[in-house]
């Protein structure tokens, strides 16, 4: 493998500005993208997802194909603000590359280019192939999952591509999230003079937070964060209003149907005379739950592994990617096929150089084994 070329390749989308919000920079690492997929004889159309984020990027090598063996699913978003390419741009040092989104995920987004560079005619023949990278994972993909669950219905599997874990392992379950706001309305009144007519909102809002962490189940690994309150204008006044945000984690979905439920119909029973408090959902993503399916599409890539002589592991991992998305639809999904990094989000990540050449073997075995 030619690892200077990578390298070159990795830093000229390293080294651009490209958080979800940056719409320009995210156009600018799609259509390097594409140009390279042109060059190796793909298909390539960008999607219009709407002017708030940038352009999706589609890819095939059978442009009229209906049914895909594969869907290869990664992101160009990052999270950091304008500047921090120039900030911090691409380094090598000691075996790790660093600069922002080195490993979450550009890298993973170049180890599918390179694992479909690395098919033989043949290969690329029999086999139909698609790739979705997406302008807006940072923020949910509030504006791709649409169109990524299509191309998901219309696929066999999907591999997602972020990357591996620092201790090399692959994803199989990832944990689902919602998120609520609460808002309390109480009646206010002079906290000195007349404190009997009043109804706090503060006291509601407090004495649910208690109850409803209730809720939560340590074993099933459902876990409730009221991570924001606020309410009240001042020391003597009964409070009127109050609100809270909670960020709901859970394995599986019968276990957020338990909460939701118990949720929704806490809110709508008054707790206290003269309390209303309305539920808003804000956010919600499915767990990424290994079904049958999966643990088939599993045991194929322990059987690639061992032929490669590299070890698989799995973990069960708490934060969402895409391939919640698509699990949740039925379509088999595994995520963690880009090569091994960590400290995402932050200054510190970092990408193992010596993980590239194999997890792009590992990625085009897999492949290469899916159509047969
Ligand atoms: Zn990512």
């Amino acid at each position: 493998m030619n690892t200077e070329q990578y390298l070159d390749e990795l830093r000229s989308v390293v080294n651009i500005d490209c958080g979800t919000q940056t719409v320009a920079g995210v156009a600018c690492v799609a259509d390097r993208f594409a140009t390279w997929y042109q060059q190796a004889g793909w298909h390539t159309e960008r999607v219009n997802l709407g002017e708030r984020v940038g352009p999706g990027m589609f890819v095939t090598n059978h442009a009229d194909a209906e049914q895909f063996d594969v869907l290869l699913v990664g992101h160009m978003d990052t999270v950091f603000p304008e500047g921090t390419a120039a900030e911090r741009p691409m380094t090598v040092q000691d075996g790790r590359v660093y600069g922002p989104g080195v490993s979450d995920m550009k890298s993973g987004l170049l180890n599918i280019l390179w694992a479909l560079r690395s098919l033989s005619p043949a290969e690329k023949e029999r086999l139909k192939i698609a790739v979705a990278m997406n302008p807006d994972e940072e923020t949910g993909s509030v504006f791709s999952h649409q169109w990524i669950g299509e191309l998901a219905k219309r696929s066999a599997v999907v591999l997602v591509c972020e990357a591996a874990r620092a201790d090399g392992s692959l994803v199989k379950a990832r944990k689902g999230m919602a998120r609520y706001r609460l808002d309390f309305r109480g009646v206010a009144a002079h906290a000195g003079n007349d404190p009997h007519r009043g109804r706090s909102a503060i006291n509601a809002l407090a004495q649910t937070i208690v109850e409803l962490n209730g809720l939560a189940d340590a074993e099933a690994g459902t876990t409730l964060n009221f991570g924001v309150i606020q309410g009240g204008d001042a020391a003597n006044i009964v409070a009127d209003k109050a609100h809270a945000i909670l960020d709901l984690r859970f394995w599986n979905n019968e276990e957020y149907q338990r909460v939701h439920q118990s949720l929704s119909q806490f809110c709508s029973t008054h707790l206290l005379a003269d309390i209303s408090i309305q539920l808003l959902q804000e956010a919600h993503t499915p767990a990424m739950a290994p079904s049958r399916d999966t643990e088939k599409l599993m045991q194929l890539v322990e059987d690639v592994g061992e032929q490669e002589g590299i070890a698989i592991h799995w973990q069960a991992v708490g934060g969402g990617s895409d391939a919640n998305h698509t699990a949740a639809l039925g379509v088999p999904s595994l995520d963690g096929f880009g090569p091994i990094g960590a400290g995402f989000h932050s200054p510190a990540e970092y990408l193992e150089l010596d993980s590239i050449a194999p997890r792009i073997r590992l990625l085009k075995q897999v492949i290469v084994r899916l159509g047969q």
